[in-house]
């Protein structure tokens, strides 16, 4: 008998192929698609239109284990954060962020994260290992899960941010596929607009996004367009310099009411000056782009501090008079946390 392979782990494409392989119909791809991601069943083999020949296959070679919930803490704002169990033992996290009565899912994409970012809690334990597709689609099931027996009067999971622990175009083949998979009509069918790839601007990954990436929004870590601040904050800078990480965002076609996303970190007395203010809308003027702005979160150990609320709207203030949209991102799920760059599966509070 062949090693069975993780159900999880395969785009709509290769499901064919492996049934192909194993002189099967490839038409099964679509009933259990179906099955698994439109109705979201976690039990396999009761699918009563499968042939015996591939209700065989999949009994014996398809594996449906999906990481386990360790943990599940519930802020007072309806925040969820998820500590994750892999098979190896390894922990990542995802948060279930509510949003207007709908959830988003902030998702991990490596154990840990090799960036090394100076403002981000995931970045103090390194890189351990990359998610494969599976955990990443996995972390997604979890939560859906959950949500239907935890809240089952509200049950959109319906958007996906990558911007949970890792670097996604770090992992860029595992990212590109449980993608696929979101976005596969025979299955859950998530819009590309739903879906948001963030990165601190991983050259290699980018130069891929064009030819590879299925459409989806990106996000870029910006924090500041001048160069020694941007080197600070984010270490890869000095190898993949901005202007660098520019030229190849600039390539990407976008459809006419998407926009790449530009996160800007509010760190006090460090990037949010008008000055800093004034050069980011220099920089990102007449750009098809959305400023987000997020106010530093700070962790145990922690060098920076949050910026006053009055020099964020200064800050909003400058950018939006560069006739760009600038959104302060509300604070959410940092009584546990939950908030963007809080994650870090060695403390757990
Ligand atoms: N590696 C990717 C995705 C993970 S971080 C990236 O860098 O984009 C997702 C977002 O959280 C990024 O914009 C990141 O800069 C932000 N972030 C990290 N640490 C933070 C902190 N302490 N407070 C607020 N936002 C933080």
């Amino acid at each position: 008998m062949s090693e069975k392979t993780s159900f999880y782990q395969h785009n709509f494409s290769d499901l064919e192929s492996l049934l192909k392989s194993h002189a099967l119909n490839p038409a099964s791809a679509s009933l259990l698609y179906r099955h698994h991601y439109k109705e979201k069943n976690l039990i396999p083999c009761d699918h009563h239109n499968l042939s015996k020949a591939a209700r065989e296959f999949v009994v014996n070679n398809l594996d449906f284990t999906l990481p386990e919930i360790e943990l599940a803490h519930e802020s007072s704002d309806q925040t969820v954060k998820f500590l994750v169990k892999l098979k190896d033992g390894q922990k990542v996290e995802s948060v279930l962020i509510p949003f207007q009565s709908k959830y988003t899912l902030c998702l991990s994409t490596q154990v840990g994260c090799a960036m090394k970012c100076s403002f981000c809690f995931t970045g103090t334990q390194g890189l351990k290992r990359h998610l494969e597709t599976s955990e990443i689609i996995g972390q997604f099931i979890l939560a859906w899960n959950w949500l239907k027996e935890n809240r089952p009067d509200d049950q959109q999971l319906k958007n996906i941010v990558y911007m949970g622990q890792g670097e996604p175009l770090h992992n860029f083949d595992a990212v590109k596929k449980a993608s696929e998979i979101f976005l596969d009509q025979h299955g859950m069918s998530l819009g590309v607009q739903k879906i948001t790839v963030s990165t601190a601007g991983y050259l290699p990954g980018l130069k891929r996004w064009n030819e590879e990436m299925p459409g989806v929004n990106l996000a870029l870590s910006l924090h500041s367009v001048i160069e020694e601040k941007r080197n600070q904050l984010i270490p890869i800078n000095q190898r993949f310099p901005l202007q660098e990480v520019m030229d190849y965002i600039d390539t990407i076609p976008l459809a006419r009411k998407q926009y790449i996303i530009y996160e800007y970190l509010l760190i006090k007395d460090f990037n949010d000056s008008a000055f800093d203010a004034e050069a980011t809308g220099e920089f990102l003027k007449g750009k098809q782009a959305i400023i987000n702005l997020i106010p530093f979160n700070p962790f145990p150990g922690s060098e920076y501090q949050r910026s006053t609320d009055e020099s964020i709207l200064q800050f909003q203030k400058i950018i939006e008079s560069y006739k760009l949209p600038a959104l302060i991102r509300t604070t959410k799920g940092d009584d546990i946390l939950a908030a963007c760059g809080q994650l870090n599966t060695k403390v757990q509070v």
